[in-house]
């Protein structure tokens, strides 16, 4: 600013429109500039989605848990065509940005030279008149590349500005987004659970549009005890677990703890009355000593209460057998290319040992009121699971429980357990109960038992 005020006091001389015409020549520009960086702001927004599916394949292309299938089914080069499509996509819309901006700043150098070579051409002739002097000549030169310059400096400096400004706004819309849950404005504390947690006529779907999941489900969580969900792949069991957790809220209807609707609590506060183990629980890429405390920070230090939460899930030895114990990094993916092979730098647990991992991390907390095991045991071996639901029921014992899985045999020494089909509880009893009702329990059941009966003759013969 102050070098363009300087050096237009010195255009003055030559005449007042001089110093208009030099100062009036940067007014296009930064129409012209602006215009571009409006659109380059635009085309940020629109490669969005191409850049999340580049990023979705090219991390598909180095994840060691993907390479397994990557290989497998020899997919490599089709993930590989894909992500080069959306760089492919992303760099189309970069280059048409580009150009434009290619042609509007040729077009500005044009103008700015133009003006120059105008003003150098007056300059000279006005020497040759004697109205100026050889010296008035070369001041006339330097003051208006001077201008130009700062200028130029000056609307580019102006124009980012503006565009930072325009993709800041992305920004706030991500900060300013409101709660996804209907915040109380004056939540109650959470008491401890005494007599029970009631669906009451829950209807749920994940968004407007979308089919039913749940359809009216009444049921009642007694206190102290353990409930067992059982149902088809789909049935809407895992669905059922987030809203006990509330991380969604019934659509319809309402969930009831001790009679209080739980959209009265604070979510935080309620969640850390529920523990819950989900079916596709994380394996964090920490120590196992990390893995475990997820559960309940406070536990990072105390590894009295890490090693019994370990030993209820009942992996225990396995950890302890590490190479480095509890702080054994359970991944392999931060080795440095010297310690490559080295187990000390890191270890990769099985799908069942991963399991039980995440089970003691739910099993961290003990204070919580309700646990909650979303298929607990899926992917531990018979005898395994057999050993942590015996080690689960201790834990369990006075507390209350929600089990979901698959696998009746486990289910059955549940207090109560309830089918959940086409959105709602077709069967509430206990096992005999069910088993003498011969409804799609015991349907289940006897296919089941059959299928281990089978095995076991094929086997013996
Ligand atoms: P289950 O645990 O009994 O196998 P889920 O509760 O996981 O079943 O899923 C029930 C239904 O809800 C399924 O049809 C599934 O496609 C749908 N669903 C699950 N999670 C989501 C989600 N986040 N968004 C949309 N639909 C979902
Ligand atoms: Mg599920």
């Amino acid at each position: 600013m102050i070098t363009v005020l300087g050096f237009a006091g010195t255009l003055l001389l030559l005449g007042p429109w001089v110093a208009v015409v030099v100062l009036s020549s940067a007014v296009p520009a930064m129409m012209a500039e602006v215009a571009v960086s409006r659109r380059r702001a635009a085309m940020v927004g629109r490669i969005g989605p191409a850049q999340r599916r580049e990023l979705f394949f090219s991390s598909l292309l180095t994840n060691p848990d993907a390479a397994k299938e990557v290989r497998l089914f020899g997919v490599g080069r089709y993930l590989w065509r894909r992500m080069t499509t959306e760089i492919e996509t992303i760099n189309r819309e970069h280059r048409r940005v580009d150009r434009r901006e290619l042609a509007v700043q040729a077009a500005l150098a044009l103008l700015s030279a133009a003006v120059t070579g105008g003003l150098l051409l007056f300059a000279v002739r006005s020497a040759v008149r004697g109205e100026l002097s050889v010296g008035d000549v070369v001041l006339v030169v330097a003051a208006v590349a001077s201008v130009q310059t700062a200028l130029a400096g000056l609307v580019t400096d102006t124009v980012s500005s503006y565009q930072a400004l325009l993709l800041f706004r992305h920004y706030l819309i991500v900060v300013d987004a409101g709660p996804d849950l209907p915040l109380s404005p004056c939540p109650r504390p959470v008491p401890a659970l005494r007599h029970g947690i009631e669906l009451r006529d829950v209807w749920f779907r994940y968004a407007d549009g979308q089919p039913w999941v749940l359809r009216g489900v009444n049921l009642l969580i007694p206190a102290g005890l353990t409930t067992a969900v059982v149902g088809l792949n789909g049935a809407g069991k895992s669905t059922l677990v987030k809203l006990l957790c509330r991380l969604y809220d019934p659509t319809r209807g309402a969930v009831l703890w001790d009679g209080v609707d739980v959209r009265e609590f604070d979510p935080a506060q309620l969640r850390g009355r529920v523990r819950t183990v989900f079916q596709d629980a994380l394996a964090y890429e920490l120590t196992a000593r990390e893995n475990i405390a997820m559960g309940d920070l406070t536990a990072l230090t105390d590894q009295a209460r890490i090693e019994a939460a370990a030993r209820t899930a009942g992996v225990h030895d396995v950890l302890n057998k590490l190479p480095r114990g509890y702080e054994t990094l359970l991944t392999r993916i931060f080795f440095a290319e010297s310690d490559q092979g080295d187990p000390e730098t890191g270890m990769v647990l099985s799908g069942g040992q991963q399991q039980r991992l995440a089970l003691a991390r739910g099993l961290i907390l003990g204070a919580s009121d309700l646990l909650i095991l979303d298929e607990p045991s899926s992917a531990l071996d018979a005898e395994a699971e057999h050993d942590v639901h015996t080690r689960l029921r201790a834990a369990r014992r006075g507390r209350t429980g929600v089990l979901i899985s698959h696998r009746l045999g486990v289910v059955r020494e549940a207090d109560s357990i309830v089918v959940l089909a086409d959105g709602v509880i077709s069967e509430r009893g206990s096992h005999d109960e069910l088993i003498a009702e011969g409804g799609a329990y015991a349907a289940l059941f006897e296919l089941q038992a059959a299928g281990y009966r089978a095995s076991t003759t094929e086997v013996l013969s």
